[in-house]
């Protein structure tokens, strides 16, 4: 497939290959649709093996920031940059300055931020350069790690999938499994804990799971063993395309709800994950807290009110589960047709002239 049909096969705007010898960048922005506002997305750094593989998340995931933002009412539309590197070994300050120098270029149509791989600090980088970026520390003006707000979200949307499925309003005695101890699963696993909730745990990053064990008294398990862990909630908090023909089938439990970005790799899993009977709360549904976090940062940055916000995804993932049971929809379905109405809808409005 031409990059044109990769970009025509999801209304794709823009995409921009960046290259930089002299500090090693390699990588790639990708701008959805920015008929809600300027493409906001993480830089996610990775080793991809190849830049088609870079490419093809890159466009999955600026896809998916569009669908969130519009759920979530921002005005805003879904970029994303992926960054083709090892976080242990390639970063440095010139490359982050290099990447913030490209974003310059976009000349505001793409902010970036955090993700997989990236720190406030490499955000101090890029700011060196650019004023389109998000998610810098409080020292610096911005709002801080979106981490511990992004996992409060994913708590809200695995309480109304609980909700909806169980019909419980609280938590205790149930097993959560997650896949994956970072930045949003380690503090999605206290919130947990403190809630009264056993858990299980993976990563490929023996510290990482040994802080959760320790903190959140967690039972770890092996990155594959934890697909077949019996559990209530199976949470993916890692990396994307994980809920998949080989992985379905194994799943033990009665709910997916997680942080991680594009957890079902084809359309066709989702099918297989309603044939199970298993609930999966939308991705970009339960993990718009980060997004809503840094939208929010400014000067007159209150996380009071950002929290009142992200609290209410509770009520959107409901409101997705209702609209998926009325209309005979996939979740996921139900989640892009709320998006695309808002988009359709703003969309309309912006033919009105203001001057
Ligand atoms: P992170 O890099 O801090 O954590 C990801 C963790 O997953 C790492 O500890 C890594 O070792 C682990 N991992 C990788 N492959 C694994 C595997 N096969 N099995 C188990 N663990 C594995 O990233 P994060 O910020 O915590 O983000 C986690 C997910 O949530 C990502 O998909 C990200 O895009 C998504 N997300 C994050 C935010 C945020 O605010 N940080 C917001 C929205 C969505």
């Amino acid at each position: 497939m031409s990059i044109f049909q990769k970009m025509a096969a999801h209304d794709h705007e823009e995409i921009v290959f960046c290259n930089d010898a002299s500090s090693g960048l390699k990588a790639i922005i990708a701008i959805h649709n920015t008929t809600l506002g300027p493409a906001l997305g993480g830089s996610r750094m990775w080793p991809y093996e190849t830049a088609e593989e870079a490419l093809e998340d890159v466009l999955r995931l600026s896809r998916g920031m569009t669908y969130k933002a519009a759920v979530a009412g921002l005005d805003l539309g879904g970029g994303k940059t992926v960054i083709i590197g090892d976080q242990k070994k390639d970063k440095s300050e010139a490359l982050f300055r290099a990447l913030g120098r490209f974003i310059e270029g976009l000349n505001g149509r793409y902010i970036t931020a955090e993700d997989v791989g990236t720190s406030t600090g490499d955000m101090a980088d890029i700011a060196r350069e650019t004023n389109h970026v998000r998610g810098c520390s409080q020292g610096a003006g911005g709002s801080g790690d979106p981490s511990p707000v992004t996992a409060f979200g994913a708590l809200r949307g695995l309480q109304a999938a609980v909700k909806w499925t169980l019909d419980k309003d609280d938590l205790e005695g149930l097993t959560v499994a997650i896949q994956g101890a970072g930045q949003v699963g380690y503090y999605l696993a206290k919130q947990l804990a403190a809630k009264g909730c056993k858990l299980v745990v993976a990563d490929i990053d023996d510290r990482r799971t040994a802080r959760v064990k320790e903190e959140c008294g967690a039972r770890v398990v092996g990155t594959e063993a934890i697909f077949d862990e019996p559990c209530d909630v199976f949470s993916p908090c890692a990396l994307g395309a994980i809920l998949n023909s080989e992985t379905i089938p194994r799943l033990k439990c009665k709910i997916v709800a997680g942080a991680a970005n594009n957890q079902i790799a084809r359309e066709e899993d989702g099918d297989a994950m309603v044939k199970r009977g298993i609930l999966y709360a939308p991705d970009y549904i339960v993990n718009a807290g980060g997004l809503i976090s840094v939208w929010h940062e400014g000067p007159n940055y209150n996380r009071d009110m950002v929290m009142d916000q992200v609290d209410k995804l509770y009520d959107t993932t409901l409101k997705v589960f209702e609209l998926a049971e009325n209309y005979d929809l996939k979740p996921e379905d139900a989640a892009q047709r709320l998006a695309e109405q808002r988009i359709a809808q703003v969309g309309k409005l912006r033919r009105i002239h203001r001057s």
